[in-house]
């Protein structure tokens, strides 16, 4: 397999000279050239795998030049570190089905995706006598996986900036209690803006950037989309074993537009997916654009689901490129477009395409409470607030023709508060996070400055 940029300036690259370039050259983002097509009889075949089985058969069809054997030592790896047998189990709840992607390290569905990558960057760089620093910015969810991600892996330092004092109290501990030597956990005296700023002013420098082979970690890189797409594959086959089904719906809460593009590239390759159900809470920019044509920025709201509150969802241009027929100038220009005028517009006909891809739905703080109370009080069951948004997305637009299953992206004990209020009471803490209060920690607070932070990475990189 091939790849090539949305914005057609990059083609003909391999599988690994994707990961390791993460951002194409171009600015654009890196797709496969193709997209492997499944019979309904390879679907069969896929859905009675094993969780790491199932990931090496979908990953093996984009990574030719991967050794086979390699890339299962790669993948087994990688999920030893989930706590469920069955890395991202299904339950059946009041009439949805719930797709657990919590039991990785840092109890959300990133875990997914960064376990492998961390693997596979520790795998390319050994193979290249590479190294990376990552240098990364987070609020809160992205920053912990990919500490957990790629502490303790040779060749590999990284630098993850938090806004001091800013996170929840969990996922502060969550990064600041990791103390290998190869992870620097810098709080930012300012907001996450602030931070988000600095290290985008610093990979601006091509020179430094270059000099400290500083590499990113954020949902641009096609290897964690990749390892997204196989718990669609995953999820189906549970669920058809247990209703003997011919096609499911998912629900996916989205901010970045990566999970659930995940989705869109499962269906493509044949997996029988009625509806795709894009949910967003009030940050609705995704959910405007697929029911009204209105792709417009609105300013960032902060919400009860904190890691969907993004306006420019980074990987909306995977699919744009899909929507404009696979034409990188048309790509080019449309972003060029966007960062304009800050909104773009699409014909009568892409509109009647983006509503065949997707429905959607924005859920407002009030309604996730309203649905994370309901769903406890009829089922036991609770839901962390960015499920929450999708299951009350389901449940407004999913015919009953099907089963659908909604992505549980978080384990509701990293929102405490938010599930507190809806239900009054603590969610319960997995064993994960027992004690952790009490663990060491590693952490230097810094001033929200460039060369503050330059002058850390220059000390600190391998
Ligand atoms: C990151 C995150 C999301 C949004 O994921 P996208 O890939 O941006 O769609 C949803 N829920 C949780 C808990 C997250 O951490």
């Amino acid at each position: 397999m091939r790849y090539q940029s949305t914005r057609g300036g990059v083609s003909g690259i391999s599988f690994k000279d994707a990961v390791l370039m993460g951002l194409a050259d171009d600015g654009g983002l890196l797709l496969p050239e193709t997209i492997p097509s499944l019979s309904p009889g390879d679907i069969q075949a896929l859905s009675c795998l094993a969780y790491p089985e199932l990931a090496f058969q979908i990953i093996s069809l984009y990574a030719g030049d991967l050794p086979s054997a390699d890339l299962k030592t790669l993948i087994e790896r990688s999920y030893r570190s989930f706590t469920h047998p069955e890395i991202t189990p299904v339950v059946h709840e009041d009439g949805v089905y719930i797709l657990e992607l919590f039991h990785g390290p840092t109890l959300a569905f990133k875990d997914v995706a960064l376990q492998f990558l961390g693997n596979l960057f520790e795998y390319l760089l050994a193979e290249r006598g590479q190294k990376m620093n990552i240098l990364g910015a987070t609020s809160g969810d992205t920053g912990s996986a990919a500490i957990a991600g790629v502490r303790g892996k040779q060749n590999i330092n990284i630098f993850i900036l938090h806004p001091h004092g800013k996170v929840s109290p969990i996922q502060e501990l969550q990064m600041t209690t990791v103390t290998d030597p190869n992870v620097f956990n810098l709080a930012v005296e300012g907001t996450f803006d602030d931070a988000q700023a600095i290290v985008k002013e610093i990979f601006g420098d091509v020179a430094f950037k270059n000099q400290y082979a500083l590499g990113a970690v954020n949902s641009i890189n096609w290897a964690r989309v990749l390892a997204q797409v196989v718990y669609y594959f995953y999820a189906f086959g549970r669920v058809q074993r247990l209703t003997d089904c011919r096609e499911v719906s998912f629900s996916v809460p989205t901010g970045n537009f990566g999970d659930i593009f995940a989705g869109y590239i499962a269906r493509r390759m044949g997996l029988p997916i009625r509806q795709l159900i894009l949910a967003t809470n009030e940050n609705n920019i995704l959910a405007r654009m697929v029911r009204d044509g209105d792709y417009s920025l609105g300013q960032v709201a902060t919400t009860l689901s904190p890691s969907m509150d993004i306006q420019i969802a980074s990987n909306f241009e995977r699919y744009l490129f899909y929507l404009l027929g696979e034409d990188g100038a048309a790509v080019t220009q449309a972003m060029a477009d966007f960062r304009a005028q800050g909104r773009l517009s699409f014909s009568t006909e892409q509109q009647t395409r983006i509503q065949a891809d997707f429905a959607a739905l924005a859920v407002d703080d009030a309604q996730t409470l309203a649905t994370l109370r309901a769903f406890q009080e009829q089922t036991g069951y609770v839901l962390d607030p960015h499920t929450a948004v999708g299951v009350r997305a389901a449940q407004e637009l999913s015919g009953g023709e099907c089963p659908v299953i909604c992505l549980a992206t978080a384990h509701p004990a990293k929102f405490g508060d938010a599930v507190r209020q809806a239900i009054g009471q603590d969610p319960q803490r997995p064993t994960s996070l027992e004690g952790i209060e009490d663990k060491p920690k590693r952490c230097q607070v810094i001033p929200a400055a460039v060369e503050a932070v330059r002058e850390f990475v220059v000390q600190h990189a391998g």
